[in-house]
């Protein structure tokens, strides 16, 4: 049985992430898009801050609480989708205050089914769906080989990581970045990036809750 989950704090640590990345998710958004990523998603996730205190605070009803936030308060195409994210994430986990192995391989992938469904975008389009996707198999492949909660989610930060860097000479299909064809290699995905950089965060966060 694993601990008690902090969800607050697993929020609050994404929100720093994200905060602290923000010029380089601007800056890579510029690459490619019109260089808003980083504001947009600091953005939104003050608002989360804001509003947190009155909320649940198991880690289902607060990453719902997060997707409902997003989906009002960040501008651009990431509302509905890290809306989608979080919301789903959540439901996975409804009420809950500690969580088993397979219930981030849940969250993963419930979280993922919903992206894919609400943006159309698939593996390989140059979006956050290639950092979540890696992630997922990362971490399914470590379940299977038996590994306990912290150890899996070191597997998953490292895939999520890799899958991130393999937007880099993917040509985008989806969003802004999609107009510039071909000229869209070379760069990481902002998306792909601030996916990237919730995932380490929550999953070091839930590990530490551990
Ligand atoms: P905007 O493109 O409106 O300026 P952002 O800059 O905040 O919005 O977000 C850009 C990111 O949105 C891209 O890097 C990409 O990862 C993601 N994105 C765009 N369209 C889609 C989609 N249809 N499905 C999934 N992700 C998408
Ligand atoms: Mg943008």
């Amino acid at each position: 049985m694993a601990g008690e989950i902090d969800a607050r704090g697993v929020i609050l640590r994404l929100i720093s992430a994200i905060e602290e990345n923000k010029a380089w998710l601007s800056e890579i958004d510029g690459a490619v898009g019109d260089g808003d990523h980083g504001i947009n998603m600091a953005k939104g996730l003050s608002m989360v801050r804001a509003g947190m205190d009155t909320q649940p605070d198991d880690l289902g009803g607060l990453l719902r609480y997060v997707g409902m936030t997003l989906v009002t308060h960040i501008g651009g195409a990431m509302g509905p989708i890290y809306g989608t994210f979080f919301m789903k994430m959540g439901k996975s986990v409804e009420g809950r205050r500690s969580i088993e192995v397979e219930d981030l391989e849940n969250m993963l992938s419930q979280a993922l089914e919903g992206v894919k469904k609400r943006g159309g975008a698939e593996k390989g389009d140059k979006t956050l769906v290639d950092t979540l996707d890696a992630a997922l198999i990362g971490y399914k492949r470590a379940m299977k080989e038996g590994m306990g909660l912290g150890a899996a989610i070191d597997v998953m930060i490292e895939h999520a990581r890799r899958g991130m860097e393999s937007t880099r000479d993917m040509v985008a299909k989806k969003g802004r970045s999609s107009r510039l064809g071909d000229r869209s290699k070379g760069t990481i995905d902002a998306g792909a990036a601030s996916c990237y950089i919730i995932l380490k965060a929550m999953g070091e966060s839930i590990k530490e809750s551990d």
